[in-house]
């Protein structure tokens, strides 16, 4: 064991990612035991669409496949409306800062598009990393940047460089809008920074949740018209509507 996780379960304890409960580091899952079982349950959600498991759906919004001709890496089925704690999860990414979790979402992350990556026989190491920045007015309520943190841990596990390309000048959050609104609002949320150097690069974008696709194609479109050669994006969960 590294000296620093043996300091992190001295000061620590740890904690179910989901409903927060104090759980013993014997346990390996990052969930207590109720949380594990509907985590479980949750690997195994249908597709509303096409009625198969995370593992064979093949489902994705058509903003997100004109992205990449190798689709996307998202983890498990996002549903609002149900109760089970994946949900918690998703919330607590965005608003609380937890490494935990953080690291967790990554890992998931990480381990989809590896998968990816041998279907497509791309080599991940000629990418980079970016994500889809969070509003300002987000950043400045909640402390932090979710998809910056997960790309910056995504980076760490793979070896591979994050970079900073885009800048959120949006005001309306997409998920209060409809989907038509949705396009347009991305479409005037994002800038590329200043000194965001992607000409001739392959790159990863990462965000928390596929659903309309919006967010996606708009940072997409702006790093392709910078020259970007390839964008493949990452994001822990897809909207299950
Ligand atoms: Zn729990
Ligand atoms: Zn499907």
């Amino acid at each position: 064991m590294r000296i620093s996780e043996i300091f992190r379960r001295m000061l620590m304890t740890k904690k179910c990612l989901a409903c927060g409960e104090v759980i013993s580091y014997d346990i390996k899952a990052p969930f207590c035991e109720d949380c594990l079982e509907q985590w479980q349950q949750f690997i195994k959600m249908k597709c509303h669409r096409c009625g198969h498991t995370r593992t064979e759906c093949t489902c994705l919004p058509s903003q997100i496949r004109e992205i990449s001709k190798h689709g996307a890496v998202w983890c498990v089925f996002y549903d609002a409306k149900s109760n089970l704690p994946l949900n918690n999860l998703v919330f607590k990414l965005k608003r609380d800062y937890n490494r935990d979790i953080i690291e967790f979402c990554a890992t998931e992350i990480v381990k989809n598009l590896k998968s990816l990556c041998l279907r497509h026989g791309i080599d991940y190491k000629d990418y980079l990393i970016t994500y889809t920045p969070r509003r300002v007015s987000g950043k400045r309520k909640y402390g932090f940047d979710h998809s910056k943190r997960m790309a910056i841990e995504i980076s760490k596990l793979l070896g591979i460089k994050t970079i900073k390309t885009l800048i959120n000048v949006g005001t309306a959050e997409q998920k209060t809008l409809s989907k038509e609104k949705r396009k347009e609002n991305a479409k005037q949320s994002y800038e590329l920074s200043k000194n965001a150097s992607v000409s001739g690069k392959k790159l990863f974008i990462v965000d928390d949740i596929i659903t309309s696709g919006s967010t996606m194609k708009a940072c997409a479109d702006l790093l392709y018209q910078s020259g970007a050669t390839d964008i493949i994006p990452l994001a822990f969960a897809k909207d299950n509507r």
